[in-house]
């Protein structure tokens, strides 16, 4: 696993967080599915539960019509059950009941007569399939010649041999004959369709049991099956299933999709806030370790000559998946969770190692280090500054240290860290002057060798803004005390025109240069060095 998500260069934050926000918006959308799923499948039971309900209740009033008229000729008591007074009978009752196609009479499975007429020889019927427990024997599907289309169900008494036709249609036209639906009359006796249209599977007949009602789905109908409380048959009825996968998939064709999207974006947020909120300081220590934090060089200028005379280093910090986190936020946050010190050992190494055969060869130049409040009170730092200028043979004069003015609260007490690091050779200069505690006071008493001024003030030169003035008065103090002075986030010729005029001798700046690599820096120099030696 850690494999892969280094191969696929996936940070395994991001992909937790993705995790959980697809599951986040997966899973509701899942069960809203399955929930209506379950919805249309109770919704196609309960459509299936009324065509069996509907069956059975038209095929009971066939049933009762189809005694009553057989009763009914039975009682007349006839000699000949052809003769013309019987079929005036036939006729009548035919004519009562609203579901009979014909009431007639069969012997030896011909048709003789019926209230339609005589039918000469008889017409041929074939033997009955099913035979009620109520005495009467059943023709399904039988066509007659009156019409070659239709299809009718004819009942003969066993006893008697009197018979009512129907029309099949008349059994089950509650449904629309073109769907792919199934319904129909299964005989209890020997668990057989008595009559039916489209679908019937014998397995459907053996989940009834003893159950009165019932509906299921098989997997592939949704199936209902109700008895009879008269008689000696049930009904069902079939819906086909891909309706209930129709429903599901059509919902589930824009559901998923877009829930799968709002889940990358939830993911992607949670991602982000956990990143910001939580994982900063363990991922800057992670980073640390893995080598994410690298160092740019922006040269520092003599104003009045333009030539290059140092460099502020300043740390990078590139994550694996190519973002950048600023400085301004990641370097507050090492303060505040005692990070820095660690940070500025590195910086100090580095700066060693990738600077220190350009100091080595050019020992007029200088390297500015950011030294951060706590780092001012650091021993630890001050053994690690003289170690590594000593071992890498740089001189202490090309290592300036930038201390950051916010630190000077306790002014006696930083005083002499100040001087120890001064007594070792280096420099030291205030970093953002003007910005925090800056007072002529302080930096009588720091006995610091110069200040930056911040690029805050820098941006009022040639403004009229009210602070526009401040420039000049820092200027003014500095030059009082003979410090060395250094312009911070100089992008204009004029500005540089003003400084240099009220003699601030360094300055550093996009006008100049931006922050570069080592080899860049490197480079510049020698193509500058050519051309002053040219
Ligand atoms: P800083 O030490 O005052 O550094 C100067 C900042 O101004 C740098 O921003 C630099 O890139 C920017 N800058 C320089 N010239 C211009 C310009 O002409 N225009 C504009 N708009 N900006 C300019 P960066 O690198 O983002 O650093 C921000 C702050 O982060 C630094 O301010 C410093 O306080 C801190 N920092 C950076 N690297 C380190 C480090 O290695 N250690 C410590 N302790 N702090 C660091
Ligand atoms: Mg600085
Ligand atoms: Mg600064």
């Amino acid at each position: 696993m850690p494999l892969i998500l280094s191969v696929l260069k996936l940070n395994p934050v991001l992909v937790v967080a993705y995790l959980v926000g697809v599951v986040a918006i997966a899973t509701p959308i899942t069960l809203a599915l399955n929930y209506t799923d379950r919805q249309s499948l109770r919704e196609l039971e309960s459509q299936a539960a009324i065509l069996a309900s509907q069956a059975l209740r038209r095929n009971e009033q066939i049933t009762d019509q189809v005694y009553q008229a057989v009763q009914e000729m039975e009682a007349a008591s006839l000699q000949d059950p052809c003769s013309p007074q019987a079929m005036e009978r036939m006729i009548r009752a035919s004519m009562r009941a609203s579901r009979l196609q014909a009431v007639g009479y069969v012997e030896n499975n011909r048709l003789l007569c019926s209230s339609l007429g005589f039918h000469g020889a008889g017409l041929d019927v074939g033997t009955a399939e099913y035979v009620s427990p109520g005495g009467l024997a059943v023709r399904s599907d039988r066509r007659l010649p009156y019409d070659d289309k239709s299809l009718f169900r004819i009942s003969a008494s066993v006893k008697s041999g009197y018979t009512a036709i129907v029309h099949t249609d008349n059994a089950f036209d509650i449904v629309d004959n073109d769907a792919e639906f199934g319904v129909g009359l299964i005989g209890l006796g020997n668990m057989r369709p008595i009559s039916q249209v489209g679908i019937w599977k014998p397995e459907w007949a053996r989940r009834l049991g003893q159950a009165h009602r019932l509906s299921f789905y098989d997997g592939d109908y949704v199936v209902a099956l109700e008895r009879s409380s008269r008689y000696a048959y049930f009904t069902y009825a079939a819906i086909p299933g891909q309706r209930l996968q129709g429903s599901w998939k059509s919902q589930a064709m824009w559901l998923v999709p877009l829930g799968v999207a709002a889940g990358l974006i939830l993911g992607f947020s949670v991602y982000l806030v956990t990143r910001q909120q939580l994982g900063l300081p363990a991922q800057l220590r992670s980073a640390l370790r893995r080598g994410e934090l690298y160092l740019l060089y922006q040269p520092i200028i003599h104003l009045a000559s333009g030539q290059w005379v140092g460099a502020e280093a300043l740390l990078r910090w590139r994550r694996p998946d190519g973002e950048h986190v600023s400085p301004a936020v990641f370097i507050p946050m090492a303060e505040r969770t005692q990070l820095i010190g660690r940070i500025t050992a590195h910086v100090l190494d580095r700066v060693a190692h990738e600077a220190g055969a350009l100091l080595r060869a050019r020992p007029d130049f200088f390297i500015s280090v950011n030294f951060a409040s706590t780092d001012l009170h650091d021993p630890a730092l001050f053994e690690q500054l003289e170690d590594v200028v000593r071992r890498h043979g740089i001189r202490p004069a090309c290592v300036h240290i930038e201390a950051t003015e916010r630190t000077f609260i306790d002014a006696a007490g930083t005083r002499e860290h100040i001087q120890r690091i001064r007594g070792l050779g280096h420099q030291v200069v205030i970093d953002d002057f003007g910005t925090g505690y800056s007072s002529l006071s302080y930096l009588t008493q720091l006995e610091v060798d110069g200040l930056k001024i911040d690029k805050s003030f820098v941006d009022t030169i040639g403004t009229d803004a009210v602070t526009s003035h401040v420039v000049s008065h820092i200027i003014a103090m500095a030059r009082s005390l003979k410090l060395l002075m250094v312009a911070e986030g100089v992008e204009t010729e004029a500005q540089a025109a003003y400084l240099r005029e009220r003699g601030v001798q360094l300055a550093q700046g996009w006008l100049f240069a931006r922050p570069m690599r080592i080899d860049a820096l490197q480079a510049q120099l020698v193509v500058a060095k050519g051309s002053a030696q040219a």
